[in-house]
């Protein structure tokens, strides 16, 4: 019988898990809310455990500790989601299922989803993801591998412009208030506005404001990591005024600095929506899992 695989995209406001066969067709696939660490894992160990499964991809929001020889391995170390700091989200994987079990971050899934399995993305061997949601982070393929270093990288925590006449709202990050995350994530959009992203009217003030700091944020992408595309997703992305307010910003900022075909020719596909629409992320995950057990046998 065929391999069957397990993965799971952890965000801060939902899980997705899916089941797979070896060339990651979906069998199952399963989404709920992010509660507690002990009702949320709950919910994922027991969709995999319908299955005989032969390996599983986790991926979560982080930060999490990749350090595979590190005490904390598998855990979400100092994130500002409210119970969620400190938990071990592999071992009770481990304790269920006597299978090699892939760990990492959810946006590292979302970005090795896209660039092995987006047919639009998948010859690109400089490519980045990032998510505007819940949080902000970015996931980062740079020749062709995962970009990591002391950790993972932590985009969504970068220093941007803050005119604080124009926006006086500080920011909420507990950590750094007004870096990216704590100004352009949907929680801040929901705090500075008081009212959800989700409901905010296209021609609200708020997307102009917003597409200023994504637009920033991704200037500092551009001249740090020279990506071939960077792909934009996350539930503030449904908003479908900010990709074309990002992309002239982005020229804007730029001012002919970069003459690429890729920026001067073609921004459209140059900063883009997924390829694998919401699916990037669990597709990411299976991508792993196949890896792990392959690398296993
Ligand atoms: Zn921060």
């Amino acid at each position: 019988m065929d391999d069957l695989f397990g993965g799971m995209e952890g965000g801060g406001t939902k899980f997705i898990c899916a089941i797979s066969d070896g060339t990651f067709h979906l069998l199952d696939k399963i989404q709920f809310s992010t509660t507690t660490p002990d009702e949320t894992l709950g919910h994922a160990i027991t969709f995999f455990k319908k299955y005989p499964l032969n390996a599983i991809g986790l991926s979560v929001f982080g930060p999490v500790d990749l350090n595979d020889s590190s005490r904390k391995f598998g855990y979400i170390t100092t994130t500002p989601k409210r119970g969620w700091s400190g938990i071990d989200i592999i071992s009770p994987f481990k304790q269920e299922f006597n299978v090699p079990i892939a760990f990492t971050l959810d946006v590292n899934a979302a970005v090795l989803g896209e660039y092995v399995l987006s047919p639009i993305n998948n010859r690109l061997k400089n490519l980045v993801y990032i998510t505007i949601g819940t949080g902000i982070g970015a996931g980062i393929i740079s020749n062709g591998t995962v970009l990591s270093g002391l950790s993972h990288p932590e985009v969504g925590h970068m220093r941007i412009p803050h005119d604080k006449q124009l926006d006086p709202f500080p920011g909420i990050c507990p950590y750094h208030g007004n870096c990216l995350e704590g100004l352009a994530s949907g929680p801040a959009i929901h705090s500075r506005w008081n009212i959800l992203p989700s409901e905010l009217p296209g021609d609200h003030p708020a997307w102009d404001l917003e597409s200023d700091y994504l637009a920033s944020a991704l200037i500092n992408i551009i001249l740090t990591l020279s990506p071939q595309r960077i792909i934009l997703g996350g539930g503030v992305m449904n908003q479908d005024k900010l990709f074309p307010l990002i992309r002239k910003k982005i020229k804007l900022l730029l001012n002919k600095y970069l003459l690429f075909p890729e920026i001067v020719k073609k921004m459209d596909e140059y900063i883009t929506n997924p390829g694998l629409g919401t699916n990037s992320g669990v597709l990411g995950a299976l991508v792993m899992a196949k890896h792990l057990l392959t690398k296993n046998e």
